[in-house]
């Protein structure tokens, strides 16, 4: 026998065939994919045994702290292998080059551990930031216009029960400013629609119980605060109009690139994938409903919606200046009174669950300043 081996681990073998342990001396030896075994019995005829890595179940490590008080291997049909010295075991399958498992790294230690936490981290990261959005535009393709349609009437429905009250706008008003919506709706060139063959019917509501707002819901509805109507009707002759439509034009936009959809599709992916494939279209509907009222900002959202406004007014011949005069107005207003309780009979907003088009569109002088210059997005 080489000195190289020395002498073997001593073992307790339990060979499968008899009940009792045969005392055995054990070496590894090295080998490219792993440490074979290398067995021989003490007792009797002095049996031996060789097998290659893959036909041990090796043990795992399960703390490098606190090693277990013996080692068990599977040896298959020959039986099982007891070693009771345990730092002896750990280092002859050191020394014989043995890889532990990434299992059993990640239980020894917790860089590894947390190498693999960050990974997934990143992977999850990746999948919300780039992949989520992806599949919703493709989602959204799928999403019919009669379901956009029933969910935000359901929506709309929500929000008038706790939050919008009917509009005080005369009905000559409603009827003017309908036929300006209409008109602008009229001019919306093909090249102007995101969603080839998506063209749903506009349609313009008015509403109070809110300050001065404006909002889209899926589907072509677009819902018009009477404070926005006033608010305009504070700016230079002829321009309170303008400043309206170019509001509108911008909801057309939001309308158009199907953002309301997308951001319920992206939202709820998991809650309308599950509704969907379980079939039941009221819970689909109402998760949806619910998920549209309780909206995020999304600020590339508002960007491209702002670009379709400033198309489209192009396009009607119209300017975006008023527009930014229009928001500028409100800011200024929302500054010099900054709580509900500061004016008259203004009922209290409800934070976070109003699609307030105000509200929503933060970083207003950088807006305005586009606005303002009209020039077409690139
Ligand atoms: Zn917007």
């Amino acid at each position: 026998m080489s000195a190289a081996h020395g002498p073997g681990l001593p073992a307790r073998w339990f060979d499968g065939r008899s009940a009792r342990a045969r005392p055995a001396e054990l070496r590894l030896l090295p080998a490219p994919d792993g440490p074979g075994l290398h067995l021989r019995a003490l007792d009797g005829a002095g049996e031996t045994l060789r097998l290659a890595h893959r036909q041990v179940g090796w043990p795992e490590r399960w703390s490098a702290t606190r090693p277990p008080s013996r080692v068990l291997l599977d040896l298959g049909a020959h039986g099982s292998l007891q070693i009771d010295d345990v730092p002896a075991w750990q280092a002859a399958v050191a020394r014989a080059g043995h890889r532990p498992s990434l299992a059993e790294r990640m239980q020894t230690r917790w860089p590894v551990l947390l190498g693999v936490l960050l990974l997934v981290a990143v992977g999850l990261g990746a999948f919300h930031r780039w992949g989520t959005p992806w599949l919703a535009a493709q989602l959204t393709r799928q999403v019919p216009l009669g379901w956009e349609q029933r969910l935000s009437g359901q929506a709309l429905a929500r929000l008038d029960e706790r939050l919008l009250k009917p509009s005080r706008l005369a009905p000559a008003r409603q009827v003017e400013l309908r036929a300006g919506f209409d008109r602008l709706a009229g001019q919306i060139d093909p090249r102007l629609r995101r969603y080839r063959g998506y063209a749903p019917p506009f349609e313009l509501q008015f509403r109070a119980g809110m300050p001065a707002n404006a909002f889209a819901l899926p589907g072509g509805t677009i819902v018009l605060t009477d404070d926005m109507v006033e608010q305009a009707a504070r700016l230079p002759a002829g321009a309170g109009d303008t400043a309206l439509l170019g509001v509108l034009a911008h909801e057309m936009g939001h309308v158009l690139h199907r953002h309301g959809t997308r951001m319920v599709v992206e939202q709820g992916v998991l809650q309308v994938g599950l509704g969907l494939a379980l079939g039941d279209v009221s819970t689909l509907l109402s998760s949806g409903a619910s998920l549209l009222t309780g909206l995020a900002y999304q600020r590339g959202h508002e960007r491209e919606s702002d670009c379709f406004a400033i198309a489209l007014m192009r396009q009607a011949g119209l300017g975006t200046a008023p527009m930014a005069d229009l928001l500028g107005g409100i800011e200024a207003g929302r500054a010099a009174a900054p709580g509900p309780a500061a004016s008259a009979p203004k009922p209290a907003a409800q934070p976070g669950r109003r699609a307030d088009w105000f509200s929503t569109h933060p970083d207003t002088a950088g807006r305005a300043e586009r606005l303002r210059a009209g020039q077409p997005c690139a």
